[in-house]
């Protein structure tokens, strides 16, 4: 059946404000108009690359190792409109496989590839990206979050509603790393005191010892708040099984990467041993690391982190596969400062299957770089500005004390 234009405007509400338009010109206004010959102008005139180290206010212990700093890599894309995309790269080794020094080297490469391309084409730079993802996932996720902050300021939109969102307020737990017993109560009464309402507890050391941490805990602050607990690939499967269901009694919310992160057949073990639900998070990087993990039936739950996936579009891919598989997501982050945390919180925002954010890095930072942004209330409480793209810039300040490579 075809159908007149006229007819086609008709059936969709725009009946009236269609057929007084001269055909060609669609249902844009002149508003419209001016905005799209503008954002077809757009062209990348250059990528500023900068290093950063923020020290922060106490190291961080998890299986993998200690962390004493959030360093990675900034990176400003300018546009001939004027328009700027800003980006971050906080790469963690032992997981994303990446470094500030390789992010660096791979930067400069893209910048060339990038010169005089349409910023707006964000699915063609993924192309251009190309194997600098698999290398340098951090790298990509800095550059894909500028595309996105570009594209936001272009369409006068932040990027959750661009994406079809509208959640701009939702809650992030907090973390505590490893450390003694006494330590861990410590932290999280401190945490606790501040308003903070859940907490995310690192595990994966001994079963026994973890056991009685949590167990610790439980006992210091009762039951009314929530706690989801990480073992960062630290235990075997049957270790997982034993410390799991020892700690059903505990009322944990799940918990992240029992095991290696390249044994799906152990995760699923566990899982269909455990009280507690299963969250992948270092056994899930891309979207396809998704699809093997719901073909394994491996886990319950997803923690997307834009620093593996190699930024928000790939992030956006995995939640709309988890959607179709009715797996609900968290977003996480490595030791992003509040530009890679908003992008995050951006991503949270614009999904209806993301429930969870652990997006809280930036509360052992002793810099804050970053003005604008998500603003966190005292009980972790998320909210995204109103403000087209990320809706943030880097403080002027701290961008002077850095030096461009
Ligand atoms: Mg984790």
């Amino acid at each position: 059946m075809t159908i007149s234009r006229k007819d086609f405007l008709k059936m969709v509400g725009a009946g009236a404000l269609g057929a007084s338009l001269p055909a060609g010109k669609g249902l844009a206004s002149p508003k419209m108009e001016t905005a799209r010959a503008e954002a077809k102008r757009l062209k990348i005139q250059d990528v500023e690359i900068y290093n950063f180290d923020i020290p922060l206010t106490e190291p961080f212990t998890i299986t993998l190792g200690t962390i004493t700093t959030s360093n990675g890599v900034l990176i400003r894309i300018t546009t001939d409109a004027g328009i700027i995309g800003i980006g971050e790269s906080s790469p963690f080794q032992p997981v994303t496989g990446d470094t500030p020094e390789t992010n660096i080297a791979a930067a400069r490469a893209i910048r060339e590839i990038l010169k005089g391309k349409d910023p707006l084409a964000i699915e063609s730079a993924h192309t251009l990206f190309g194997g600098f993802l698999h290398s340098n996932p951090a790298l990509i996720a800095a550059f894909d979050m500028a595309l996105y902050d570009i594209l936001g300021k272009a369409a006068g939109l932040p990027i959750f509603r661009l994406l079809g969102g509208d959640k701009n307020t939702f809650e992030t737990d907090v973390t505590t790393g490893i450390d003694t017993p006494e330590n861990m109560v410590k932290s999280v009464k401190t945490r606790l005191a501040a308003g903070f309402k859940t907490f995310k507890i690192k595990v994966g050391m001994d079963p026994a010892a973890d056991v009685a941490r949590i167990q610790a805990i439980r006992d210091a602050i009762g039951y009314d708040h929530g706690i989801r607990i990480d073992a960062n690939q630290g235990w075997t499967p049957d270790q997982a099984v034993i410390a799991l269901k020892a700690m059903e009694k505990f009322n944990i919310q799940f918990c992240e990467q029992p095991g290696l992160d390249s044994d799906i057949a152990g995760m699923k073990q566990v899982r269909d041993e455990s009280p507690i639900g299963i969250m992948a998070d270092e056994s899930l990087h891309y979207p396809s690391d998704a699809i093997k993990l719901i073909n394994a039936a491996a886990c319950d739950y997803f923690n997307i982190k834009l620093m593996k996936a190699g930024g928000m579009t790939n992030s956006v891919r995995i939640a709309h596969i988890a959607d179709a598989a009715n797996i609900r997501c968290m977003v996480g982050c490595m030791m992003e400062t509040r530009l890679g945390l908003t992008a995050g919180a951006h991503v949270v925002a614009s999904q209806r299957n993301i429930v969870f954010a652990d997006l809280d890095a930036y509360t052992i930072h002793t810099v804050d770089p970053i003005v604008g942004g998500m603003k966190v209330g005292p009980s972790g409480e998320i909210t995204l500005p109103e403000l087209p793209g990320l809706g943030l810039d880097v403080d002027p300040a701290f961008l002077k004390t850095l030096k461009r490579v």
